[in-house]
């Protein structure tokens, strides 16, 4: 199990979650439009997904169903930055963020 960011996130990125994360394992670079949670480093303490103002982080099997797409992408920034990076431009152009 694990935590997900999804849409909400897009451009909001307040890094509420960065601060209470007590693993670091939330990520953002500079030309990233949201935060990235590393699936092997979670504890699923939950503590991000109270922190966050917007409501945009959940526990992988609460995700609800518009937002399944999330799940890959955050696990595919650790893989390939730019291929996630694209995935959340095409998921807000497609009018479902
Ligand atoms: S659930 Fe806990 S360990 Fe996982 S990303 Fe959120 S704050 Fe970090
Ligand atoms: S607290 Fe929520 S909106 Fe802020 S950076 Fe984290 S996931 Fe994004």
């Amino acid at each position: 199990m694990t935590f997900i960011i999804a849409s909400a996130c897009v451009d909001v990125m307040d890094q509420s979650c960065i601060e209470v994360c007590p693993v670091d394992c939330i990520y953002i670079e500079d030309n990233d439009r949201m935060c990235y949670i590393e699936p092997n480093d979670c504890i699923d303490c939950a503590v991000c997904e109270a922190a966050c103002p917007v409501g945009a982080i959940f526990k992988d099997s609460d995700l609800p169903a518009e937002a399944q797409a999330f799940l890959e992408i955050n696990q595919l920034w650790f893989n390939n930055k730019d291929e996630a990076r694209e995935r959340v431009n095409q998921f807000m152009d497609s009018g479902l963020g």
